[in-house]
């Protein structure tokens, strides 16, 4: 078969999704001189919808944002990073008596630099720096055909593009994914989660004891109901570090925050999903409140001051086995092949590790080193490997943590 090489032309390469996976995997392949790129992203602009929670970063997450993004961009994700906590992990009951705190070796030791923890969206928009003439916005991909000249991608506009690869990197419900595996799914735990934020500040006034304040908490209450707490404390405020260093970026104004998960299986909640998911911000907020009447009241005062616009209804899932595909000029990469639940913190840190995997594969391809089909077949060798190690060790801390999730126990003894 001719490659674009053969034809005297770039590999064009259409990445649909431009969130945590599909913008590393832009900047890495930008930054090793790969040009023929383009992201669309359905979001009409750069600051989306909000989802502005908190991601824990892991050390394999960190070294493959390093990998991908330039210098600059790199200082910034360092700058509006989260402040160093000295107290890690501690876990509670829900009349705020200590149950035990684990201590974790993190192979980063104390490094100054170190990026532990960052916000989404400041996440998104660092990742966006230096992308204007890649990324374009207001772009729903509905699905993709295989033609003579490479594969086709068609848009809700009545728009299409021809690359030769098309990444799917557009999320659980990816619908490239769906055409691609059409019978692979991620399976409902029958976990329920109220995502919510509550300004630092607000929290602070409402009671939240200082020796709880730079801690990840978690607390179990004896109804099933379990709550997770996280301080984003910017090491700089987000935009004050943009204008800083990469003038012109625009970041919003953030403050600090608390993030706050609220998990509990649906039987025990005992709402259908057709009312849970309909719920506003205020009426989650409020069912919280109900829920915790006999919690600690340093610790209901969190919830009570958390922003109803930036507090959602969630339903965990997860795709175990992770399932090998034939490699083609189709290409998947982070939740659109492998969900996970949040209890692990390392979705986003599979879907950056999976950007830069990748990025090095394309990139050997586009320098005539490695054929496409041998490019891909070891990129997926490896990243089933290491979703599927990543999922399973999620499902484990949803099982211990939350008691009762929905899963195949065939799957979690494989770990
Ligand atoms: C509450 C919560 C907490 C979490 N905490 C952590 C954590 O601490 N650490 C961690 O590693 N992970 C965490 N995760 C998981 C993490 O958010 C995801 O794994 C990660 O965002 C996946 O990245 P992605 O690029 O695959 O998908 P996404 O970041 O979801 O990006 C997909 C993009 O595709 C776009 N898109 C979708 N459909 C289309 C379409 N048809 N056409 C065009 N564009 C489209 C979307 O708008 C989006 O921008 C958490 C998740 C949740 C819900």
């Amino acid at each position: 078969m001719e490659t674009p090489r053969d034809q005297g032309r770039p590999m064009r390469i259409i990445i649909i999704g431009g969130g945590i996976g599909g913008l590393c995997l832009a900047q890495g392949l930008k930054q090793a001189g790969v040009d023929d790129i383009v992201v669309y992203e359905r979001d009409e602009s750069p600051r989306g919808r909000m989802q502005g929670y908190r991601l824990r970063i892991s050390p394999e997450g960190e070294r493959a944002l390093r990998e991908c993004l330039p210098r600059l961009a790199q200082d910034l994700l360092t700058a509006t990073s989260n402040k160093r906590q000295e107290e890690g992990l501690a876990a509670y009951d829900e009349r705020l008596n200590q149950q035990w705190a684990p201590q974790f070796d993190d192979p980063r030791g104390d490094a100054p630099d170190k990026v532990d923890a960052v916000d989404r969206v400041t996440l998104r928009r660092v990742l966006l720096a230096g992308l204007d003439d890649v990324v374009r916005f207001g772009k729903r991909f509905t699905h993709y055909e295989q033609a003579e000249g490479g594969v086709v991608a068609h848009f809700a506009d009545g728009h299409s593009d021809t690359g030769d690869v098309l990444v799917a990197a557009d999320g659980a419900n990816s619908q490239v994914r769906a055409q691609l595996l059409p019978d692979y799914s991620a399976q409902d735990l029958g976990v329920r989660a109220i995502l919510s934020r509550t300004p630092r500040a607000s929290a602070i006034e409402a009671g939240l004891p200082e020796v709880l304040r730079d801690r990840f908490l978690n607390v179990t209450g004896s109804n099933g109901l379990r709550l997770a707490l996280m301080p984003m404390v910017f090491r700089t405020p987000p935009r004050e570090a943009a204008d800083r260093l990469w003038p012109g970026l625009g970041f919003d104004e953030t403050e600090d925050y608390y993030m706050s998960v609220f998990s509990v299986h649906r039987d025990v909640l005992g709402l259908p999903d057709s009312s849970f998911f309909a719920m506003t911000g205020e009426e989650l907020r409020e069912l919280v409140l109900e829920r915790t009447a006999d919690w600690h009241p340093d610790l209901r005062g969190v919830f009570a001051h958390a922003e109803p616009e930036e507090t959602y209804p969630l339903a965990l899932r997860a795709t175990m086995p992770v399932e090998p595909w034939a490699p083609g000029s189709v290409i998947p990469l982070g939740d659109a092949v492998h969900t996970m639940p949040p209890t692990g913190g390392v979705g986003a840190n599979t879907a950056l590790r999976d950007a830069a995997a990748l990025s090095h594969a394309l990139t050997a391809v586009t320098r005539g080193e490695r054929s496409l089909l041998d490019a891909v077949g070891e990129y997926q060798a490896e990243m089933v490997k290491y979703a599927t190690e990543a999922t399973e060790m999620s499902l484990k801390i949803a099982k211990w943590s939350m008691r009762k999730i929905d899963v195949n126990e065939k799957n979690l003894s494989q770990a």
